[in-house]
């Protein structure tokens, strides 16, 4: 099972979890959609990580 979903633009691995902006992104974040950022393309994209919790903070 891969530890981070896979960049959509190149199937790159080297993705990071990157910050969210706006309230889209966090309430996309209540249900487990997250935005990442691939190192290798550059490419910013939003994924499903179900079951799993990066933020510490409790949404409003
Ligand atoms: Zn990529």
């Amino acid at each position: 099972m891969p530890r981070v979903p896979e960049c959509p633009s190149c199937g790159g691995r080297d993705v990071r979890r990157t910050r969210r902006e706006g309230l889209t992104e966090r309430l996309l974040s209540i249900i487990y959609m997250y935005p990442f950022r691939c190192d290798r393309c550059r490419c910013r994209y939003r994924a499903m990580r179900w079951g799993r919790r990066y933020t510490k903070r409790v949404p409003a």
